[in-house]
């Protein structure tokens, strides 16, 4: 008689139902399928915004699955004893996962399996986050790549399989296991009263992701390539906080990137290159997993880096208060909607690291608690590759100048009113809405002035330059 034992579906940040690898293999079997997400100490040790983001995902997938008459189970505590819990309570006999990539997980997971499988249940990971699993993709002599272009070329006309259908319905056990209230995890507890702000910005869910990435489709990718340095204008597709929990497949943006640049859109390509971007963040990540704690070139080891992250400049660039206004609009933006654009990560990055010489580590970590699409390997390589520290980084000499900066991507200031309130007499709802985002405690209202530069950028960069000669002496 075959296997009749119910799979537990261990969901992490794959929190979706289409193009699931593990959870079509598990519903082929045929068997009963008992979803299961585990609020362990990797969960609960996410910064405060990723973290009431994380929650909201994974309650739209549990209505998801209440609607095919599925059910999600929730439970706290280390993953292995939880997952061994539910194999005693249901009679479970196999454990299917998604994979990841960072050192945490991947030890978590390399222990779960081995102790499963000792314990003869079928322990099984699946691909699903990634196009390309990091060691199907080596250069010629066998290595990974470390600069992104050649890597670009290597996989751009790589077969991609055809997404996945989402089941219709999922075989379920003849009892469920309880399950613990999302609600009183409390995922957003560490948000305040920024919480609501916040979530007014997000998309959530598979379905808010699919039709997130169909409007882009529809409506964006033409001019993607022209647009997307542009902050104020709505030319990017923001599927990067969907794609952070598995709201939705890289390959699906893959196929319709692909589709859109074989029917002609101008922007599709350089879509997937970003897209591959990604790919490549997450394969350093997997081959050097130094890259989020330690500057990926050593010989940055030495540079006098400021580590205090309660200077007055520090504190100022937090708040979004350091009279540059690239920067403070950046720093609000994020405060707001969750996310920053692109160029407005690359340009308070720079500011940070050089003009106020702080160690990227600093505002690595600051990121990782307050962006909602906060993403272990695209947040570690964006920081290193703008310090000067990272693979294929940009060189340390060019640092961005916000003011020129400024000019050339919103010249019609259009941004910086969006998000500055103390600049105007009728500031934006947007640049109001900061002051209700920022904790009480700094202490800000819009009617304060707009303060005054904490650092001139000519001695910000005179400085950092010097500091770079004297290392490369
Ligand atoms: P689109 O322009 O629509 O691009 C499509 C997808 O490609 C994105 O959703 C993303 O998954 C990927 N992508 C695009 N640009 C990059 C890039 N430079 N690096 C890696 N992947 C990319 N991205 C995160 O997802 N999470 C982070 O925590 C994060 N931190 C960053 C920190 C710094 C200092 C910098 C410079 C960049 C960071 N990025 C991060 C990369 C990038 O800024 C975002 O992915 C992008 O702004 C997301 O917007 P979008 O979804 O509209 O992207």
């Amino acid at each position: 008689m075959t296997d009749q034992r119910p799979i537990l579906l261990w969901f992490r940040r794959d929190l979706r139902l289409a193009d699931h690898e593990a959870l079509t293999a598990a519903c082929a079997t045929g068997r009963p399928i008992i979803p299961v997400f585990i609020c362990d100490d990797i969960v609960d040790g996410t910064g405060a915004a990723p973290k009431m983001r994380w929650g909201q995902s994974v309650g739209a997938l549990a209505d998801q699955l209440d609607e095919i008459g599925s059910r999600l189970i929730l439970r706290r505590g280390a993953a292995l004893d939880v997952l061994q819990q539910l194999i005693a309570e249901t009679g479970a006999g196999a454990v299917y996962w998604s994979r990841l990539y960072d050192p945490a997980c991947k030890a978590r997971d390399t222990a779960i399996k081995s102790t499963l499988k000792d314990q003869g249940i079928d322990a099984q990971s699946f691909a699903g986050h990634l196009l390309f699993e990091p060691w199907t993709v080596s250069t010629k002599d066998g290595g990974y790549y470390r600069v992104y272009s050649p890597m670009w070329k290597a996989v751009r006309d790589r077969p991609v399989a055809p997404c996945l259908p989402a089941p219709e319905t999922i075989p379920t056990p003849e009892v469920w296991p309880a399950s613990d209230r999302l609600e009183d995890w409390n995922l957003s507890a560490a948000m305040r009263g920024g919480a609501d702000v916040v979530t007014a910005h997000q998309a959530i869910g598979e379905k808010a992701a699919a039709a997130r990435l169909d409007d882009f489709i529809e409506h964006r990718i033409d001019d993607y390539k022209a647009n997307r340095d542009f902050p104020a204008v709505e030319a990017t597709s923001r599927l990067s906080e969907n794609l952070t929990y598995g709201e939705i497949a890289p390959r699906a943006l893959w196929h319709a990137g692909w589709r859109a640049m074989e029917g002609g859109a101008a922007g599709a390509e350089h879509f997937l290159k970003e897209v591959v971007w990604r790919e490549f963040a997450y394969h350093l990540l997997h081959h050097t997993p130094h890259i989020l704690d330690s500057n990926w070139r050593p010989e940055w080891d030495a540079f006098p880096w400021n580590t205090d992250e309660d200077t007055p400049e520090v504190v100022a660039w937090k708040q979004g208060r350091t009279g540059e206004p690239f920067v403070d609009a950046a720093m609000r933006e994020m405060y707001v909607t969750g996310t920053m654009h692109n160029r407005s990560r690359m340009i308070v990055a720079s500011y940070l690291t050089k003009h106020l010489m702080t160690h990227w580590e600093v505002g690595l970590k600051w990121f990782e608690d307050c962006l909602t699409d906060w993403d272990p390997a695209a947040n570690a390589m964006g920081w290193q590759w703008t310090a000067g520290s990272g693979p294929d980084a940009a060189p340390y000499f060019r640092i961005f100048n916000p003011e020129t900066q400024l000019e050339k991507f919103d010249g019609d200031r259009i941004y910086r009113k969006r998000w500055i309130a103390e600049r105007y007499a009728t500031p934006t709802e947007t640049a109001l809405s900061y002051f209700d985002a920022v904790p009480l405690s700094w202490g800000l209202t819009p009617n304060m002035d707009y303060p005054e530069r904490v650092v001139s950028l000519e001695a910000g960069r005179a400085r950092a330059l010097d500091a770079y000669s004297a290392r490369e002496k």
